[in-house]
């Protein structure tokens, strides 16, 4: 895929770009009933960086993701994005906050009933209060980027799961987040499409300023993407690193054991 198409989304943006710190947890602590699924978790997260989540399956990774999108609330800690309180914080400054941050889950969510162009459009409109015009010149660019530009009249049912997801991914960069969270966005999808997905969100982590914060189990595209991967087990990260150091020479040996069963 190209990369020249994504200049109105990397070099236009409309508030400048922060630098340093962007996303930090802080003691963090998640319960659902008496089972504690983050312990008192720290970890932070620069601007600009690709940062991935790996471990077992229920080890927490998601709902660091959910905390993130206010899906969730924690029991303990402090969430700051971009310098200001996530949680906890008032309703009005979490409304704010969460403007800086998108999302991709698994089931790709897009709204049934609305054309390809209008799932894009709707949220720009409704909650950025661009014009129908403007939000729709910035969708026809983000369907360029992800490859869907002769779709865009036709309704999610009419798409395959990978051209759904790449609406969605769309979707997301259309509020224009400083951060995309994105939860194993592949998991959902037939074998021959994750390639198309994963392509595209290489492209998108080569080619725009976006901080990422990805939970995935395609440890292929985590070592191309990623600055840091951080090893989780039982709510904690145990291992964390640039993926050359945490895919060739783990230390711990949860890790090991978690690579030899995944690779
Ligand atoms: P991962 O993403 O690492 O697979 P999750 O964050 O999805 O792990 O889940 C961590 C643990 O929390 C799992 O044991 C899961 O069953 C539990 N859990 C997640 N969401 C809920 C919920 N809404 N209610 C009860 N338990 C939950």
């Amino acid at each position: 895929m190209s990369t020249d198409t994504h200049a109105p989304f990397d070099k236009k943006p409309e508030s400048p770009r922060s630098t340093g710190e962007l996303i930090r947890l802080e003691q963090v602590t998640k319960r659902f009933g008496n089972h504690t699924v983050l312990d008192h978790l720290d970890f932070s997260v620069d601007a600009g960086k690709h940062v991935t989540l790996i471990g077992p399956s229920g080890s927490g990774k998601t709902t660091i993701l959910r905390l993130l999108m206010t899906l969730l609330k924690p029991d303990e800690g402090t969430i700051t994005v971009d310098g200001e309180r996530l949680f906890p914080a008032p309703e009005k400054q979490v409304r704010e906050v969460r403007k800086k941050i998108g999302m991709v889950f698994q089931q790709f969510n897009l709204f049934p009933n609305m054309t390809v162009l209008r799932n894009i459009t709707e949220a720009p409109v409704t909650v950025l209060g661009l014009s129908k015009d403007a939000a729709e010149e910035r969708a026809r660019e983000l369907l360029e980027m992800v490859g869907l530009t002769d779709h865009v009249d036709k309704h999610p049912a009419q798409l395959s799961g990978g051209q759904q997801q790449r609406v969605a991914i769309a979707r997301a960069l259309a509020m224009r987040p400083q951060v995309l969270l994105l939860d194993e966005v592949t998991s959902a999808l037939d074998p021959e499409l994750v390639a198309g997905v994963l392509d595209v969100l290489r492209d998108i982590a080569r080619s725009t300023d976006i901080t990422m914060l990805c939970v995935t189990h395609e440890m292929n595209f985590a070592r191309d993407i990623s600055d840091q991967v951080l090893m989780f087990d039982s709510g904690r990260v145990i291992e964390a690193g640039p993926p050359e150091k945490i895919f060739s020479e783990p230390e711990h040996d949860r890790t090991r054991e978690f690579l030899s069963a995944v690779l």
